[in-house]
């Protein structure tokens, strides 16, 4: 994000309680500075100068820290005649913290994984609920539970995150680390077409290298299999035909053959089990092949998705819950 990137001038005047000697001299935040601001809070080199009651009415931390301030007053360091709070954050972080607070910049969308960690990780460590549920509500729409969201989804195109693997694997991690665990089946599902990443990692835009656990590895190459073996006894069983009151059984024969051709072609290669119903495939049944294949093939799907989390080791949806979620 722009902002956090942008130093105003460097902070000569807070020469209070300065130490003598600093590797990087602190400036201050080009966006959150401000004259009236009752707190300096300080991020690696960047100060911001912002209000107290704004961080005390949304964070129980900040609020207790405050009164903390207050009370031995005396002893703590002031800066340009406020409390000053160093953090152990990034200056990003708290950058993208102080932007949702003040709601200064427009969400950017596909949301970058660094603002949604941000929220979470700082909406969770400062207790900020509506942070953390801004990044819960990105991560819950990015990788549903239901079957119906995720066939909305269009991963390629990066609509509400960046479906990169390398951010996948990064997001699989924030949501491991912070407990959003109901989007790991679906994180797990799409990284499962990436097996070169999967194996031998994957890198960053920054040029850093990203590498999935062991569990996480072994559990995706083993759900995607187990799935991949499913699939044509599940949610394509019903290319093996069937006794209905097919009215035109040779032409439908005919669509059978291909449709199976199709199938074996596309999806020996990839899961494509949980997609919506071709409907190039189905339009050359007749009305009762079409009505009966395509219920069974959605009714197989459903099943298939419920059982989602089994194929990567766990017991249910209901063994992964997002403990920090509002709802
Ligand atoms: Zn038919």
């Amino acid at each position: 994000m722009s902002t956090s990137k942008k130093r105003a001038r460097v902070d000569d005047i807070d020469s209070d309680n300065e130490p003598a000697v600093q590797a990087i001299p602190p400036t201050r935040s080009s966006d959150f500075w401000f004259s009236d601001g009752s707190v300096v809070l300080e991020a690696e080199s960047t100060r911001f100068r912002v209000h107290s009651s704004m961080l005390a009415l949304h964070s129980t931390v900040f609020k207790g820290m405050l009164q903390h301030l207050k009370i031995g007053k005396a002893h703590h360091k002031m800066i340009d005649g406020c409390p000053f709070i160093p953090l152990d954050d990034s200056e990003e972080e708290v950058t993208y913290m102080l932007s949702a607070l003040y709601e200064k910049n427009p969400r950017p969308r596909p949301a970058p994984f660094s603002l949604f960690a941000a929220l979470l990780r700082l909406g969770i460590k400062y207790d900020v609920k509506c942070l953390r549920n801004e990044a819960i509500d990105i991560l819950e729409s990015a990788l549903p539970t239901t079957l119906e969201k995720y066939q909305k989804l269009n991963t390629k195109t990066n609509g509400i995150i960046d479906y990169s693997s390398n951010v996948l694997m990064d997001v699989i991690d924030l949501v491991t680390e912070t407990s959003v665990l109901s989007c790991l089946p679906a994180a797990y599902l799409i990284l499962s077409e990436d097996i070169d990443s999967i194996m031998y990692g994957a890198t960053r835009e920054d040029d850093t290298a990203v590498v999935l656990d062991e569990g996480a590895k072994n559990a995706i190459i083993c759900g995607r299999n187990k799935l991949l073996k499913d699939a044509p006894f599940k949610a394509f069983s019903w290319v093996k035909g069937s006794g209905s009151a097919c009215g035109q059984k040779r032409a439908c024969m005919a669509a059978l053959h291909d449709a199976m051709e199709d199938l074996w072609r596309n999806q020996v290669q990839q899961l494509t089990c949980f997609e919506t119903f071709k409907k190039s495939l189905l339009s050359r049944f007749c009305a009762t092949c079409q009505a009966e294949y395509g219920k069974t093939h959605r009714d197989e799907q459903r099943k298939m998705w419920n059982d989602l989390p089994t194929y990567f080791g766990w017991t249910s949806w209901k063994d992964l819950p997002n403990i920090h979620s509002s709802k």
